[in-house]
């Protein structure tokens, strides 16, 4: 049986996907089963912030393997520890919790909310229009966006919705309503776009937050660990959070997650209330750990800015002679191109000429480029791309 009659029979559909199956990655390119090459301009949904097969997490995840695959967390692994070291040292000096993927961490960072709100009965987070912070029932509720929740009601309660960037809205309702105890948000919107927002914004609601007592809670499942060109998005805006949630990215593609909370803050998940049986084993740790010591033995970060600015220059020149795009916006390996049309064939048009993209809300063309991605693919996958532009 063919690999996609495979699917057909045997596969819950509840993905779009492309009648492609691949094979085989290695750095920026990915091939399928008939060969051909790709170009990874989304590696990994943004999970492969090394590319494909990152050799130094390769190697790491084979010594793993051999020596402990996985253990429960009613022991203590020397990865786990190193690896929770190596995160806290390069963000806020906070503790971890470590789990599998981006809406579970989100999920654990809902639980320290309302155990920290507890005692003085606050349980309500806000959370922004056009965000997205994953599917499962918690976090689906916090995602304000009804085409993530259309049918799923009754949606968990306690999220109260404001507009991205607007700090006056935000003030109204903290003003209004003494049951808000956090404050979640994404510090770049990824999925929404790749909406940064200003720099007012956040330093108003790192304020706000800090006159009522609440968590600041930022999603970097999409942003984090390097991928803004910075360790964490919130170190290129300067506003620091009591909470941050991890996943994509941080573990050279392996499936891992993690919360990092100040420290005064990790008490309130106390043991018995929340768990992950897969949580920090150490075949993700040894992944994590082999992840942010290439990102800085390579100078990956540094890297990254730099074919930022090769993207931002060439998708702004092509915006001087070509109308079809609006904005073009971007952060290290981050990279949105908003449209004034559907990106949907752009999409197509890349991939039949060897080039894989994304688009998000309809008219934005995402990259998520890999951080080790040479000035000459860079320039190379944009060739590509601008063709593709110039021909909607
Ligand atoms: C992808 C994403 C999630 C969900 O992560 P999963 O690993 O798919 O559960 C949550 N928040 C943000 C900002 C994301 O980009």
């Amino acid at each position: 049986m063919k690999t996609l009659e495979l699917f057909e029979k045997y596969v819950i559909p509840n993905y779009t996907r492309y009648p492609v199956v691949l094979t085989r990655g290695e750095g920026s390119f990915i091939w399928d089963e008939d060969g051909k090459r790709y170009l990874d301009f989304f590696p990994g949904w943004g999970c492969n912030l090394l590319g494909h097969c990152p050799p130094t997490v390769v190697e790491a995840i084979q010594a793993q393997a051999a020596k402990l695959i996985h253990v429960p967390n009613s022991w203590h692994t020397r990865e786990q520890g190193e690896w929770a070291q190596l995160l806290s040292q390069r963000s806020f000096g906070g503790k971890c919790f470590f789990c599998n993927s981006g809406t579970e961490a989100n999920e654990a960072a809902i639980k320290l909310a309302r155990m920290y709100g507890d005692e003085k009965k606050r349980y309500k987070i806000i959370t922004f229009e056009d965000g997205f912070h994953g599917r499962t029932m918690g976090s689906v509720a916090a995602t304000a966006q009804p085409k993530y929740q259309r049918g799923l009601g009754p949606l968990l309660p306690g999220f109260v919705y404001a507009p991205y960037n607007d700090l006056e809205a935000v003030r109204n309702i903290v003003e209004n309503d003494d049951e808000i105890v956090a404050i979640m948000l994404e510090p770049i919107q990824g999925e929404g776009g790749v909406h940064i927002p200003s720099t007012e914004f956040m330093v108003g609601l790192r304020q706000l937050c800090d006159e009522h007592e609440l968590i600041l809670h930022f999603d970097e499942v999409q942003t984090g660990c390097g991928r803004t060109g910075t360790w964490f998005a919130y170190q290129g805006i300067g506003v620091t959070p009591d909470v941050m949630t991890l996943a994509k990215a941080i573990a050279g593609g392996m499936a891992a997650g993690a919360l990092i909370c100040k420290p005064e803050l990790a008490p309130f998940l106390r043991p018995g209330m929340h768990a992950a049986t897969f949580g920090g084993n150490p075949l993700a740790a040894a992944a994590g750990i082999a992840t942010i010591r290439t990102i800085e033995e390579q100078n990956l970060l540094e890297n990254a800015n730099q074919n930022c600015e090769i993207f931002l220059r060439r998708f702004n020149a092509l915006k001087e002679k070509c109308d079809v795009i609006a904005d073009v916006r971007g952060r290290g390996a981050m990279i949105g191109v908003e449209l004034n049309v559907s990106g949907a064939p752009a999409v197509q048009k890349c991939m039949e000429n060897g080039l894989l993209i994304n688009c998000t809300h309809g008219v934005v063309v995402r990259l998520l480029p890999p951080a080790n991605l040479s000035a000459e693919l860079a320039n190379e996958g944009c060739d590509i791309l601008c063709d593709a532009l110039l021909s909607l």
